[in-house]
């Protein structure tokens, strides 16, 4: 049987553009749906637009720690519309540059909502029904909402906070996530108060301990204040702006935004997978296996969509996979292991492999080094910050299994330590290699004795 084409593509993300982009340089006649922007969360209101707005967030601090450095800086504003703008236009930059990649690729695309309605058959929302040989699922996730909260419509989520007209002076959000770990930072930085409200003992669950314990503590220190084994009973409006109640005995917060990010969930529903059969898993993510195939032989899934690890060159390795591999000839597969990964908080968090308590849990011996120093920088400027360095070492191999760094340029530092923890280095290689001097990651080859070991269980 003919079909209109070989690979229809649902979704314009990181995952789907990469898939749809690779397949047609491979020959395949592709379409690709997208029913907002093209770019997906990352360009459109995920890493990029949050990158941008991390940076703008940071010249408050630098402007205050220049008189350090004997600089006299004059009255200082921020004008909220003025990067908004700004931001919006360099997002658009990038929407129009991924959009005429897939053009020169001979991709056509379709600017509106697709569904499956079949293993081999798509219907587009004007009614047009479009078959395929294969379908691609790369529809992302969504903010997750809790349906039960009183006043739930007065909050916003991480798809509005890009395009508020006017910065918030104050914010609460409900979150221990990245996500809201990071505008947490950013709201702060921008001089907003900021009460960040997590029903957990501590924010950035799954990161080393270490690491959760010295971010709080810098938050702490920048006045941002840090509600924990908290949770909202209700947001209510009020004559001076929003008022957040809670559970757990907290007295009652006014804000003027209310920021939930509290999680994301696969962007399944009403999706028709249903109809061809598609297993999906507790939070309706694509079951898929490691080569991204469901259980339709003729329906895969790359992304968030799948709640493997939700990271944007995740999705973009699981899509090139997947079309070198059906169409290109040279089959492979992503490798989820060891994914080196940045928080955009203030200070940085950059962090690869296991963390000690993983380690420990593992039950071999570890070794534990770690640094805490005031960088460099700071000793001029007088600012009250502490770097975070620390290595976690199996004790027997010595290979270092975890590298975890709170502090400034630590999404730099990882990227690079994250290419000898892939690599299989030990300690001793890390010590063999000389030091950069001077830097703060110098300290990642001058820990010389280890600060702690756990014997082996
Ligand atoms: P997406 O990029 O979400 O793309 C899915 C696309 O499908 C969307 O454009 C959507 O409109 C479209 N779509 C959905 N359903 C349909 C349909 N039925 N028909 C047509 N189109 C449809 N990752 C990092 O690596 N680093 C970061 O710093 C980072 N920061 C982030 C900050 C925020 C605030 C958020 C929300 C996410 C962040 N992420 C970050 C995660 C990253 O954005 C995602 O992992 C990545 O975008 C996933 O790509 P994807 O292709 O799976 O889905």
């Amino acid at each position: 049987m003919r079909y209109d084409v070989d690979l229809f593509v649902i979704g314009g993300g990181s995952g789907g553009v990469r898939a749809a982009r690779i397949a047609a340089t491979h020959g395949a006649k592709v379409m690709l749906a997208e029913e907002y922007r093209m770019g997906g969360t990352c360009v459109i209101r995920g890493c990029v637009p949050k990158k941008l707005m991390v940076y703008a967030s940071q010249y408050h601090e630098h402007f205050e720690d220049a008189a350090g450095f004997g600089w006299t800086v004059g009255p200082v504003r921020f004008d909220w519309p003025a990067f908004i703008a700004a931001k919006d236009r360099e997002i658009a930059r990038l929407e129009a540059a991924y959009a005429g990649n897939l053009d020169r690729a001979g991709v056509e695309t379709v600017a509106q909502r697709a569904v499956v309605t079949g293993p081999n058959s798509v219907q587009l929302a004007d009614g047009r029904t479009v078959t395929a040989g294969r379908i691609l699922i790369a529809t992302g996730a969504r903010p997750s909402t809790d349906e039960t909260l009183p006043g739930r419509d007065l909050a916003i989520s991480s798809n509005e906070v890009f395009h508020l007209a006017e910065q918030p002076k104050r914010i609460v959000i409900a979150g221990g996530g990245y996500i809201a770990v990071e505008f947490a930072g950013v709201f702060a930085g921008l001089g907003s108060e900021v009460t960040l409200v997590y029903r957990g003992p501590k924010i950035l669950r799954g990161f080393d301990e270490d690491v959760r314990d010295h971010l709080m503590a810098e938050y702490a220190k920048k006045g941002i204040r840090l509600v924990m084994n908290e949770t909202f009973t209700g947001i209510e409006q009020g004559a001076g702006g929003l008022t957040v109640r809670f559970r757990n005995g907290h007295a009652p917060v006014e804000a003027d935004q209310v920021l939930m990010a509290i999680g994301r969930r696969p962007n399944t529903a009403g999706l028709g997978l249903e109809t061809a059969g598609v297993a999906l898993g507790v939070n309706g993510e694509v079951i898929v296996d490691a080569a991204s195939g469901t259980n339709a032989p003729t329906i895969f899934a790359v992304g968030d969509v799948t709640d493997r690890v939700s990271l944007t060159p995740v999705a973009i390795r699981e899509g090139h996979a997947f079309a070198d591999t059906v169409y290109g000839g040279k089959a492979w597969q992503a490798d989820h292991g060891l994914i080196p990964t940045a928080v955009f908080s203030e200070p940085e968090i950059g962090t690869v492999g296991l963390s000690e308590q993983e380690a420990v849990a593992a039950g071999g011996a570890v070794d534990i080094y770690r640094a805490v120093f005031r960088p460099m920088k700071h000793t001029l400027s007088g600012r009250d910050t502490r770097m975070l360095m620390k290595l976690v070492v199996d004790g027997t191999t010595d290979r270092v299994l975890g590298v975890h760094l709170c502090g400034p340029d630590a999404g730099e530092m990882i990227q690079l330590a994250g290419i000898a923890v892939k690599m299989k280095a030990t300690k001793a290689d890390f010590d063999a290699t000389m030091a950069v001097h001077p830097t703060a990651a110098e300290e990642l080859v001058t820990m010389r004795t280890p600060s702690l070991r756990h014997p082996a269980a």
